[in-house]
């Protein structure tokens, strides 16, 4: 499909059979993807989203529960990728107050009566890419589609969001080094370098903070990490 992120772009070259996996950190690293999986079609609203006409910035984000925290929002990791890519009922009712459990009617009645008028354009997930912990990277906005994700990066920007409460845990290997790669091949699919799109945490470019992706997150190093692929 038109507009999906060609991961291996960023990805470092595959090891000659036999050999030791480039960047293997031991159990797990198979688990790593190399290519996206496309959710882009998880609602229909995505294909009304404005066309992005610029690149100026990658705002990094959370997404979701800590490990082990009551499902409140229905925002573990599962919760989170069923929340958000298999129904886009569920997506519109992110912003409907209750806990994951009490919107399920909700979502049912929306489901079979269609989402309401108010409610239909923000049914989509607003960031492009989403990171789990395993490393699985779910595409889930053509490259060009303006997300709706960090206020001044909107029309220009990028949303990457890592699956996780950095508040509390921290991010995997795996999924710091496909969010790396995810950052990286953005950058050489549009033919840019980090000297001219910025790479940023949410609150770097928010008024208020709200940790996001949080304290946990390791921002400069996975910053470095991009910068020193060009
Ligand atoms: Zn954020």
């Amino acid at each position: 499909m038109e507009g999906l992120l060609d991961l291996e772009l960023g990805l470092p070259p595959r090891s000659a059979p036999g050999s030791a996996p480039v960047g293997d950190s031991g159990e797990g690293s198979e688990a790593v993807a190399r290519q996206v999986v496309d959710r882009t079609g998880h609602s229909p609203a995505v294909a009304g989203r404005p066309q992005r006409t610029s690149l100026r910035g990658i705002v990094l984000h959370r997404i979701g529960d800590a490990i082990g925290a009551p499902p409140a929002e229905g925002r573990d990791v599962a919760g989170i990728i069923t929340f958000f890519t298999t129904t886009p009922e569920g997506v519109a009712t992110v912003t409907v107050e209750g806990s994951w459990e009490s919107k399920l009617p909700l979502i049912e009645k929306w489901r079979t009566e269609g989402i309401p008028e108010k409610n239909r354009a923000r049914a989509f997930v607003p960031y492009s890419f989403l990171i789990d912990p395993r490393g699985v990277v779910s595409q889930m906005l053509p490259l060009q589609a303006v997300g709706a994700h960090a206020y001044g990066y909107n029309q220009s920007g990028i949303g990457v969001a890592f699956i996780g409460d950095f508040r509390v845990d921290a991010p995997t290997p795996q999924q710091l080094d496909c969010g790396v790669a995810v950052c990286v091949a953005i950058l050489r699919q549009h033919h840019l370098t980090p000297a001219t799109v910025k790479l940023c945490g949410h609150d770097e470019v928010r008024s208020i903070p709200k940790q996001c992706p949080g304290l946990n997150y390791p921002l400069e190093e996975v910053r470095r990490r991009i910068i020193a692929a060009f």
